[in-house]
């Protein structure tokens, strides 16, 4: 008889955030097949199990899934994990489950920890719908593409993010999407936990002021119908305000928070 795939939740970073389930069927499993075997030992030391393991990783996954395959129609049960949080999710896996699927083996998961459900679980975001975009794209054009593309999005956005990235990434946002409510979700079950919210602009300007940005990020965005849209364009409405008796420093300020940009944004729109 054919062996189980099992997909296993492990813990973001709080180590006490493994189902019982999970640490069973780590357990039982005749082997582990995991990302990094080096993180992985860490988290079977730490509960008491010793058992062979296969690293599998983007690059060599193919390859991987077949040698898997071959160990499931001996009859191994296997446990397939990733680094931290639910494989699959942003994380290497699908090539194994898909192959798994085609071979007609039982693939069954273990649910447990993600780092996007439980930021979105705390964002104070809607939760009704949401579309999780995985990674942002690294490149500011591709990323900049991808946020206008997802301008009219009517449900909560969810994004990973890498810390050196936050705050292009923000100044992006706010540009794109405006005064949206935005969380920012660091170092979830860990030390140094924290959740931000404000407008893009805003926790912009709060994470700059800091000496270092580090840690693990995600980020959520409030869907489009949150947002307010301005037709006017940022120096017209600068313009109007001065007209209307405002020094341009209190101008400045008014605009830009009435769309959720930094000070400095609409300044520099003004000099342009
Ligand atoms: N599969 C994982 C999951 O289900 O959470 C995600 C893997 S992805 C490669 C890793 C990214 O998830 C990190 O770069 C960060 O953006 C986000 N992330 C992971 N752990 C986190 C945490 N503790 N707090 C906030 N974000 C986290």
């Amino acid at each position: 008889m054919p062996g189980i795939l099992y997909i296993v939740a492990t813990p973001i970073g709080n180590l006490e955030d493994i189902t019982r389930r999970a640490i069973r069927i780590l357990g039982e499993a005749d082997r582990i097949a995991c990302e990094d075997t080096r993180q992985t030992r860490k988290l079977l030391d730490h509960l008491g199990i010793a058992k062979p393991m296969v690293s599998y990783h983007e690059h060599n996954e193919n390859a991987r899934a077949a040698q898997l395959i071959e160990a499931l129609e001996a009859g191994e049960n296997v446990a397939l994990v990733s680094d931290a949080g639910t494989p699959l999710i942003s994380d290497p896996g699908y090539r194994v489950v898909a192959a798994a699927i085609e071979a007609g083996i039982s693939v069954v998961p273990v649910p447990g920890p993600s780092a996007a459900i439980a930021a979105l679980s705390a964002a104070g975001l809607a939760t009704d719908a949401f579309r999780f975009g995985g990674f942002l794209p690294v490149k500011k054009s591709a990323r900049r593409k991808m946020l206008e593309e997802l301008k009219s999005e009517t449900c909560t956005l969810i994004f990973y993010e890498a810390p050196h990235r936050i705050l292009e990434t923000l100044e992006d946002i706010a540009q794109i999407l405006g005064a949206r409510r935005v969380a920012i979700a660091r170092e979830l079950t860990k030390v140094h936990e924290e959740i931000l919210r404000g407008t893009a602009a805003e926790l912009g300007e709060r994470l700059s002021a800091r000496a270092s940005i580090r840690g693990e990020i995600t980020i959520l965005i409030a869907k489009a119908e949150a947002a307010e849209t301005f037709e006017t364009p940022v120096a017209d409405a600068v313009g109007e305000l001065e007209r209307q008796g405002w020094s341009r420093m209190e101008a400045i300020k008014e605009v830009a928070k009435q769309r959720g940009l930094a000070k400095r944004e609409v300044y520099r729109t003004l000099v342009k």
